[in-house]
């Protein structure tokens, strides 16, 4: 006979305290089987058989069977496409209810849409809820009912907003004795899953020491005095209420408007999906874009004769961070310097960034060009050099990442500053007006 299940399906949310999701299965009548799909229309893209990524979520999953196994349970690991891994399950479970958490991407509202209607064709009820942001969709909106597209108005509301309700954990640990008691189930090696560990680090969980000098050190590379919580929040190692709550008892407000312009992606990209591969302003999609692939090569390789854009290529290929001041840095040398396609820059971090996030790193890149919300005029072109004087004045962090700088004679700059910023203003003017 197949057992009764009620099964939680884990994606970006890989934890058991305080998961929505987690909390209304536990709380159904039926005893709860946890689940995590491999998902093989993901894993196939990736170029990388070492990708972090991979590594990283298998680990987390390793973990989550280990505390299940204390509870006498188990997690169900497929390897497979969702339909393929979805008809196994049904076939092998008697599936009463299925539960998870909103994923805003449109790859995963797809996905769900399709999972949602082949559920009711089988009378198999799906329940979803909010988990990975405070606020979603459409619950910080205009006095018109419109999505705000700036963050500032957007965020005073979402402050406004912001209580304890909000914040409060699900405490899933009084539930714990309804996961279904089971033995060990198959549980896929990276090998099996076609990839290979990977030797980056992960950052920890201890983030909360960074909190009270965030604000005046935040922009300085070589202080590295940002949290690092980017992966963690993107595959829910950490809930964002209990990190909410630690960014209040810390006063640490410049950090909670970073979580929120988290939120602020996320909630544009839901309302405007198109901007995944499209200028948010549409006349941005004019611009006559070089894309000399040399070029592209020598910025991917840190090679640009820009000591502040080298320094943080080299650390994004060597550990899959970048500090958030050099992102902003890099994606508007590569744009504005280089004259080469935003969609490119976007690539090349989505497939480097431990922290990868469709919404924010689609959100950065568009800010960088200009043509995104919020984005500086055109006419405003960083000045890479400046940059670094301001925010690296001793080359601390350019000494670290690239240090061929501190040799008498440096590399030669790819182009000239004063030349590339008049050619782009000249470009991005013919296309705008
Ligand atoms: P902290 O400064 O400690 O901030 C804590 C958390 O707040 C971050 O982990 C992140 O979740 C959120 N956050 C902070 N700043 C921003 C921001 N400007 N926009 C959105 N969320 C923010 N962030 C990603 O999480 N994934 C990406 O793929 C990504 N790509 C980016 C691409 C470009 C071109 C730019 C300019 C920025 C990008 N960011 C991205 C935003 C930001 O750079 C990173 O979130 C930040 O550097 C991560 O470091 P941290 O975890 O130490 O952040």
């Amino acid at each position: 006979m197949k057992k009764e299940v009620s099964i939680c399906w884990l994606r970006r949310d890989l934890r058991l305290k305080d998961n929505a999701a987690l909390y209304h299965a536990l709380k159904s009548k039926y005893p709860v089987l946890l689940l995590f799909i491999f998902d093989k229309n993901i894993l196939l893209k990736l170029a990388d058989k070492k990708d972090a990524r991979v590594t990283f979520i298998h680990q987390s999953i390793s973990k989550l069977k280990k505390e299940l196994l204390e509870k006498n349970s188990t997690i169900l690991v497929k390897h497979e496409t969702p339909e393929k891994a979805w008809a196994q399950i049904l076939a092998e479970y008697n599936v009463k209810e299925v539960y998870a958490n909103h994923d805003y991407e449109p790859y995963a509202i797809k996905r769900d849409d399709s999972f949602s209607e082949y559920l009711s064709s089988e009378a198999i009820p799906f329940y979803t809820y909010k988990d990975q942001v405070i606020f979603e969709k459409a619950e910080v909106i205009k006095a018109d009912s419109k999505p705000y597209t700036v963050f500032t108005p957007y965020y005073n509301q979402w402050l406004k907003k912001l209580n304890d309700f909000y914040i409060s954990s699900y405490p899933t640990e009084r539930y714990f004795e309804n996961f279904l008691q089971v033995k060990d189930l198959p549980f896929p090696t990276l090998e099996d899953l076609g990839f290979e560990k990977s030797e980056k680090t992960f950052p920890t969980l201890h983030f909360e020491e960074k909190l009270d000098a965030y604000d005046t050190l935040r922009d300085y590379p070589a202080k590295d005095a940002t949290t690092h919580l980017g992966l963690h929040l993107r595959f829910g190692t950490v809930s964002i209420r209990t990190v909410v709550r630690k960014a209040q008892a810390h006063k640490a407000d410049k950090w909670l408007s970073e979580l929120a312009w988290r939120e602020f992606y996320m909630m544009i990209l839901w309302h405007f999906p198109y901007i995944v591969d499209s200028a948010f302003k549409p006349a941005y999609n004019n611009i006559q874009w070089r894309n000399n692939e040399d070029e592209f090569n020598a910025w991917c390789e840190g090679k640009t004769g820009y000591p502040i854009v080298d320094a943080g290529m080299r650390q994004l290929n060597e550990t899959g961070f970048m500090h958030n001041r050099v992102r902003m840095i890099v994606a508007s040398f590569l744009c504005k310097h280089l004259l080469i396609d935003w969609r490119w820059g976007e690539a090349y971090f989505a497939e480097k960034l431990l922290d990868y996030e469709q919404a924010s790193n689609v959100g950065g890149w568009q800010w960088a060009c200009g043509s995104g919300n919020d984005a500086s005029p055109y006419f405003r072109v960083f000045n890479p050099t400046l940059q670094l004087q301001k925010f690296d004045p001793k080359m601390e962090y350019v000494y670290e990442w690239a240090p061929e700088y501190k040799l008498a004679i440096s590399p030669v700059p790819i182009v000239d500053h004063v030349f590339a910023r008049d050619r782009v203003l000249k470009a991005f003017k013919k296309a705008l007006t």
